[in-house]
């Protein structure tokens, strides 16, 4: 090995992690004087996330076994024999014209510098690494940041035991964390005013001046339009610590019932109606869970693309021989293990929607006597209703349906569930059709199965669970109707467009990118009599702020996120924030001691011994590295669904497709952050707009080109593929690129209402141009 490798580890960038130098120094094989045999294959280097030396390859096949074994992609395999065999691509095409992910798994456990990580403008061995989590989707991966000179500069899984992901990251965790060092970052609090010419700015301020200016306006807003004018936005990507705090400063401090975050209409509200309906029974649900199951329904989910670490689950267990069903409009790269599709189609009045497939499969298992008989008549009451609603449904027929019992009959199942369901206009049938049939088959609690919602940020759950929700308080406190419930994203966005709201502080969100209607979002923003956002980055939201308070990423701080299993991890910094920025939760806690309460939070402990207190749930919080939630301590039963009105799409004959917005891979949702990183920025424009083949050949459009989509919101431009993943009479519209326009396509209203489409999902015309 060491006759054939190049001499090259000064420069290599495996450097002291390289373990064939190890093991070489170990046994004393240094500068052997062995006669070189070099070998050259091609140095690949196009894709801006991996190199590709293999003139360093010593033929270990880890790569090989990391891509097949435990992300189960197949991208890479040996090629040729002897001393010209390598790993290598179908073809030996380069990684970015194979169906690589670019997760990066072969990368950290290459034991050379056969395979290793682009770098951006910041490099450097690293001096340190420190653990820490994903800050990005809801998964919660354990990563080490290795940091040269205060940069985080390399990003690897973490070696700890107890890690949700092991040895895999996907794309974002393992190479947009490089966002971190964007120059957008926010480094110094900036107060609005005017320059010399009486241009409107943002000027630098000192903390205390910028923070006493804070309170006074939003008080005085107080004081003058009453409590319903100010409104928080808080933030799914902010510690449980920071939303809790920041729900305590609008309720307990402001009085005021507005308070929400973006999350609460594509996650939020599906998980809360889900915990209700399984009686907070399916709150913890370990992703290991999942893999072990037999049977795994998808419903509404691409977890490929939004939380890739559960596809790698979901994966491993379909490659061990569990039955996968699938109940989506669109193809998605778990097909290929699919043994049942349901296809609903929301472009007809009359075509089957998810829940009807859904009250199907509950219609076979009864008729077929294929449910649990024994668990459900001790986990509930009412079965016998439920029996007598669902033998009397015209369910419907087919195939699919068919196969799908067959599999699931007397079986424990794991159900997964997409967060953006309540958008679909049978969205809340379908979610509480997942419960029902979660409590059919015994799945509440049994090991193997369970419900696992794919939450879109890292601590959707969290802020959910410490009360940053209009209608819950901490601990999931569902607030009953006569209760002080505040607006949701719609009706904040109303509100300030009748002057009902006139103050807004915003913590960790970009509105004015990541709504639907961005536009429409901003002209509110900016009717505002005074906007606050606190936040890490630049962004078009806090370019309307009159006061900009530039917090830290979790990279940046300590606190705790809750992942989709419910588990609680804490992490702590990993680097200083940039320049004069402050853990959120600082932030916060002096804004608490300027109002004049009489808590001071100068730890984050003392706010995780309140938490503790006042949430029965988090128990767990802050004693050790890890902690569970607890289900519901109250015991409450779980109760089959007995509503389901039909649903109806109207149609629309200037809008005859559905669009359904949806993040590829390397961004997440709108790609505030994403966005940001410079190796997804290289990464080119991956906007293309799917169509089918049939909606293509009718709209007259060749294999690519470019078309304009039109809804009732607004439309955009963009380039299309034809793509047999969207059924026909749907396209697949990418978001997060060109600055999130695709969001322009949808509306505001019409989520969680009967027979409407919701913000990722929207009527729209195709136009060929
Ligand atoms: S892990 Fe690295 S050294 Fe081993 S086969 Fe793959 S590229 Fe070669
Ligand atoms: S980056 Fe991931 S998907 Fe690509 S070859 Fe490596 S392990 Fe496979
Ligand atoms: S799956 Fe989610 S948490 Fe894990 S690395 Fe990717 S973005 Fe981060």
């Amino acid at each position: 090995m060491m006759a054939e490798h190049p001499e090259s580890c000064i420069v290599c960038s495996k450097g002291n992690h390289c373990e064939l130098r190890r093991i070489a120094a170990s046994l004393g094989v240094g500068d052997s004087g062995l006669y070189p045999m070099p070998n050259f294959p091609s140095y690949e280097q196009m894709n801006p996330f991996i190199i590709r030396d293999l003139s360093k390859c010593i033929l270990c096949g880890k790569c090989i076994r990391a891509d097949h074994e435990l992300v189960v992609a197949g991208a890479i395999e040996y090629n040729h024999r002897g001393f010209k065999s390598r790993p290598a691509t179908l073809y030996e095409r380069p990684l970015e014209e194979s169906i690589c992910t670019f997760c990066g798994t072969c990368v950290s456990i290459c034991p050379t510098g056969a395979l290793s990580v682009k770098n951006t403008a910041y490099v450097g061995t690293p001096d340190q690494e420190t653990d820490s989590i994903c800050g990005f989707c809801s998964v919660g991966c354990s990563l080490s940041m290795g940091v040269a000179g205060q940069k985080v500069v390399d990003v690897n899984p973490s070696k700890s035991r107890a890690s949700v992901n092991g040895a895999t990251l996907c794309v974002r965790g393992h190479f947009a964390n490089d966002y971190l060092n964007s120059p957008a970052r926010l480094t110094r609090p900036l107060v609005r005013s005017k320059d010399g010419e009486g241009k409107s700015i943002h000027a630098p301020a000192a903390w205390d001046e910028a923070l006493d200016a804070v309170v006074m306006k939003l008080s005085a807003i107080k004081r003058e339009f009453g409590a319903g004018s100010v409104a928080f936005i808080g933030s799914s990507k902010c510690s449980n610590e920071e939303n809790y705090l920041f729900q305590k400063i609008a309720r307990e401090i402001f009085e005021t019932p507005n308070l929400v975050t973006l999350s609460y209409d594509t996650g939020q509200a599906l998980a809360a109606r889900i915990d209700a309906r399984t009686g907070g029974m399916c709150r913890v649900n370990p992703l290991a869970e999942l893999e072990g199951a037999r049977v795994i329904v998808v419903v509404n989910a691409d977890p490929g693309r939004s939380v890739p670490v559960v596809d790698y689950h979901i994966r491993r267990a379909a490659k061990k021989g569990a039955a996968l069903i699938l109940v989506n409009p669109w193809k998605i790269e778990l097909n290929r293990w699919a043994g049942a599709w349901m296809r609903p189609d929301y472009s007809r009045p009359s075509g089957p929607m998810a829940s009807d497939f859904l009250l199907a499969l509950a219609k076979g298992l009864v008729a077929d006597a294929g449910y649990d008989r024994g668990s459900v008549e001790q986990a509930t009451d009412g079965f016998d209703a439920f029996y007598d609603m669902i033998s009397r449904r015209n369910g419907i027929a087919g195939e699919a349906v068919d196969a799908a019992v067959r599999l699931m009959k007397n079986q424990k199942i794991a159900f997964v569930i997409g967060a953006d369901t309540l958008c679909y206009p049978d969205g809340a049938q379908t979610a509480d059709a997942v419960a029902n049939l979660l409590i059919l088959t015994g799945g509440i609690g049994a090991k193997r199965s369970g419900l696992f919602v794919l939450l879109p940020e890292s601590n959707t759950l969290g802020a959910m669970d410490m009360g940053m929700m209009p209608d819950h308080l901490p601990g999931r406190v569902r607030l009953d109707d006569g209760g002080n419930i505040g607006p949701d994203m719609e009706g904040f966005i109303e509100g300030i467009e009748s002057g009902r709201i006139r103050a807004a502080y915003i913590m960790g969100e970009n509105p004015a990118r990541s709504l639907p209607q961005p536009d429409r979002v901003a002209a509110a923003l900016k009717k505002l009599d005074l906007l606050v956002v606190q936040d890490i980055l630049y962004t078009r939201t806090a370019a309307m702020a009159h006061f900009i308070l530039p917090g830290a990423a979790a990279a940046e701080k300590a606190g705790a996120f809750t992942n989709l299993e419910g588990r609680i991890q804490m992490f702590s910094p990993v680097v200083q924030p940039p320049g004069e920025a402050k853990a959120d939760w600082e932030i916060l806690a002096q804004l608490i001691w300027k109002m004049g309460h009489p808590e001071h939070y100068q730890s984050l402990e003392k706010i995780r011994q309140e938490i503790r207190r006042l949430v029965p749930m988090y128990q767990g919080l802050g004693s050790h590295l890890q902690g569970w939630i607890a289900n519901n301590p109250k015991g409450g039963k779980p109760a089959f669904a007995m509503d389901f009105p039909p649903v109806s799409v109207a149609l629309d004959a200037a809008h005859p497709f559905i669009a359904r917005l949806s993040a590829p891979r390397h961004h997440l949702g709108g790609g505030t952050r994403t966005g940001r990183s410079e190796r997804v920025r290289a990464y080119g424009d991956h906007g293309a707009v799917e169509i089918s083949p049939d909606d293509c050949r009718v709209l007259g459009l060749e294999v690519c080109g470019k078309v304009r989509l039109v809804s009732e919101f607004g439309k955009i431009e963009r380039s299309y593929v034809q793509s047999s993943r969207p059924p026909k009479g749907m396209a697949i519209v990418p978001m997060g690129e060109n600055q999130n326009d695709a969001m322009g396509l949808a509306g505001l209203s019409g989520k969680n209402r009967p027979a409407s489409f919701g913000w990722t999902v929207s009527r729209v015309g195709i136009e060929k141009i």
